[in-house]
């Protein structure tokens, strides 16, 4: 059975493809500060939760071919996916934003319009607008992570991220 991408390996593809590889062939376990992180994700929804007047859970979808975790859904005029966030605003954001909007419309068989980032640290909400260019593209980057994940390690390009990138030590780039 074929590869099942999710807006997460989106995420990563955008941060870097041979990372999104290793992350699905070579997965590291959860760091203390990884768990950490999730009490206070959880937390952050609490607050979110408490200012939008409505109920947070984590919506799971199942598209068949694709799926995914959304962190909130925002019920007004029409249903909206809202990915939270801590420390600071970054764009890469936005392409897993646009998977998970392309998953919730595909999956909940909803129009989706509108998707925000929630940046907890800040309490913040970002809009997106979600237009047929947003679902093309994610719907395109959702395709170009399975093929990722399915294919062999992309090659290592050298960038600042690798600094911080938990696979260093293997990566195949020369490692100052
Ligand atoms: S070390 Fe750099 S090239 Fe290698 S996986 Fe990490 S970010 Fe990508």
């Amino acid at each position: 059975m074929s590869y099942r991408p999710t807006p997460r390996d989106v995420l990563e593809l955008a941060w870097c493809p041979r990372y999104l590889w290793y992350t699905r062939h070579v997965p590291v376990p959860p760091t203390e500060r990884m768990k950490a992180g999730k009490h206070v994700e959880e937390a952050a929804k609490r607050r979110l939760a408490a200012r939008l007047r409505a109920e947070v859970n984590t919506l799971y979808i199942d598209i068949g071919w694709a799926r995914g975790a959304i962190d909130a859904v925002l019920r007004k005029h029409a249903a909206a996916p809202i990915e939270v966030k801590m420390g600071p605003k970054r764009d890469i954001y936005r392409w897993q934003l646009y998977a998970e909007a392309y998953i919730m419309a595909r999956g909940l068989g909803t129009a989706v319009h509108r998707a925000y980032l929630y940046y907890a640290d800040t309490d913040t909400l970002e809009e997106k607008p979600i237009t047929t260019s947003e679902m093309k593209i994610a719907e395109k980057m959702l395709i170009k992570a399975r093929t990722v994940v399915e294919g062999p390690p992309p090659p290592a390009q050298r960038t600042p991220k690798c600094r911080y990138c938990e696979y260093r030590n293997i990566c195949e780039i020369p490692q100052k």
